[in-house]
């Protein structure tokens, strides 16, 4: 087997667009978009987990993710089936199967699913873990207590800046701060398809990130910006970025099965 991936949409919300990026108008329904690749030599590594599945039971909702905050983000059509557990059960991968888990950063639709996988490695960054257990005021309702109540009993791999995961090229971490102050983006080589970039939260709206109009829970604007011009110098040499929540950006992966290699 060579090294491919699949994504799925873990996480479906429908939001008005200036919850995305400031001072956009109108509403939107976008992805949590969740990677799953199967590395020949080390097993199922997941990029990001979505949204817990405790969104999607009304009598749950509240407690797990703070009152209010499911009409705040518009989960209302998140359902069980989309949390990355069924994802993947779907794909006939058991949650103990999955080796690492690879957050670009801790936010409730990338570390939802974190306590699912007791037996992988996740892999974040330093500043991110910090970050997510006291997090400045106005940006704590996007980080979930109860997504982290297991962190101190994970195998935690906490990098800092850049970092070749299974020192073969496959994975490189990219430490990409402004979203969040660890967020990360995950350069990826395939065998066949080539390299192309997950960019996790650089940016949430294609077009508004093209125009490099920040989001209003961005920790350091400042920050967001460096870190977009960095990957779009990727972009301009011909890598292909993919952001988790642009609708177009997912369409053009393959999905629930269909893979690259
Ligand atoms: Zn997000």
């Amino acid at each position: 087997m060579t090294l491919q991936m699949t994504a799925v949409n873990a996480g479906p919300l429908t939001c008005p667009k200036n919850t995305l990026a400031a001072f956009a108008t109108g509403e939107i329904t976008i992805p949590s978009t969740v990677a799953i690749f199967q590395h020949p030599q080390h097993g199922v590594v997941l990029w990001d987990t979505g949204i817990n599945d405790a969104v999607a039971d009304p009598e749950r909702a509240e407690a797990y993710w703070g009152a209010g905050n499911k009409e705040k983000f518009g989960a209302d059509h998140f359902k069980r089936d989309d949390a990355i557990d069924r994802k993947l059960d779907k794909l006939g991968i058991q949650p103990k199967d999955v080796r690492y888990v690879v957050y670009s950063h801790l936010h409730l639709d990338h570390a939802g699913g974190m306590s699912y996988f007791p037996n992988a490695v996740h892999v974040v960054q330093r500043d991110e873990v910090r970050n997510a257990l006291f997090p400045a005021d106005w940006t704590s309702s996007v980080y979930c207590g109860p997504d982290l109540r297991d962190i101190r009993k994970l195998n935690v791999l906490e990098i800092d800046g850049d970092f070749d995961l299974f020192a073969d090229g496959t994975f490189r971490l990219v430490k990409s701060p402004g979203h969040t102050p660890g967020m990360q983006m995950l350069f990826v080589t395939l065998p066949n398809r080539g390299r192309f970039i997950l960019g996790g939260d650089v940016g949430h709206l294609r077009d508004k990130y093209n125009e490099m109009i920040p989001m209003p829970w961005d920790w350091n604007a400042a920050e967001v910006n460096l870190s977009r011009k960095r990957v779009q110098h990727w972009e301009r040499l011909g890598i292909p970025l993919f952001l988790c929540h642009d609708p177009g950006d997912f369409a053009k992966l393959p999905t629930d099965g269909t893979h690259w290699d």
